[in-house]
């Protein structure tokens, strides 16, 4: 079971949408792919229809309330309507998990010794983080193999780049776990002069680091979110697709540092 988890301190750079176009592709080879939504706002979990709100019970229950979970993963897997794919639903609730759970002692490798327990159920996990860092995103650090950071092509963006890659040296420190990650350029828009600018910068800057493609604007991708499916099923050969799966190619031979 291999586990990536998609991060960045800044929201709608293309997290989920990285999520839920990756979690496409790989459904479509026949792997089995469990998505995980731990950011309160629940994006990925509306994506799919359900409505946060309503479910009896999500991935908050799995850390705060283990007794209504019987404390086991997999009470809050529900299926989606894309064969293949898992979710794990966040609700409004886990913006209150620093607070509840307080300075509880290692809880900071909870959802990792969790999913050591779907080892045989999943190929693939894929976990979408909310734009903040508390114990949700240390949790999804600390569980993946894999980091990827996606990145919008915009002025201002390498601001946000550095404070993520700051924030993943300081839990390396403190954890002592080595976090391979890689930035992925989104919503690239070649005619724009900022675009051109940040990808340049952020290249200079993170050299290797830094994937060699880049994710175009494409309005699919918000055509395929109101259809609730991923932009491979709404759209099969548009030039979201096709960055997406020259990414996806690239993440599953590719060597991170
Ligand atoms: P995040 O999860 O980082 O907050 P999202 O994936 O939700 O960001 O993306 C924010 C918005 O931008 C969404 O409305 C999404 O549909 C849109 N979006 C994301 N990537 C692209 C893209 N490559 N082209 C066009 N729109 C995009
Ligand atoms: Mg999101």
């Amino acid at each position: 079971m291999v586990i990536w988890t998609i991060a960045n301190q800044k929201g709608g750079v293309g997290k989920t949408t990285t999520v839920i176009s990756l979690a496409g592709l790989l459904a479509e080879r026949n792997f089995r792919v469990l998505l995980i939504d731990t950011d309160p706002h629940a994006s990925l979990t509306s994506y799919f229809q359900y409505d946060s709100d309503q479910l009896p019970v999500s991935l908050y229950d799995l850390f705060a309330e283990p007794a209504k979970v019987k404390s086991e993963i997999e009470q809050v897997i529900l299926p989606t309507e894309i064969p293949n794919i898992s979710l794990i639903p966040a609700s409004m609730a886990l913006a209150t998990l620093d607070r509840v759970l307080g300075e509880k002692e290692g809880m900071g490798l909870f959802l990792k010794k969790q999913l050591t327990l779907l080892e045989d159920d999943y190929d693939f996990v894929l976990i979408d983080c909310p734009p903040v860092l508390g114990v949700m995103m240390v949790n999804a650090i600390a569980a993946c193999e894999k980091i990827l950071i996606p990145v919008q092509t915009e002025f201002l963006a390498s601001k946000g780049l550095d404070r993520m890659i700051s924030t993943l040296s300081v839990m390396k420190k403190s954890a002592g776990v080595s976090f391979k990650y890689c930035i992925i350029p989104t919503l690239y828009d070649k005619r724009t002069r900022a675009s051109i600018n940040t990808l340049l910068l952020i290249k200079e800057r993170y050299q290797e680091k830094v994937w060699n493609g880049v994710i175009p604007v494409d309005t699919k991708f918000r055509d395929a979110s109101l259809q609730h499916v991923p932009i491979s099923i709404y759209a099969k050969r548009c030039r979201g697709v096709f960055a997406y799966e020259t990414l996806l190619n690239y993440l599953l031979q590719a060597e991170f540092y």
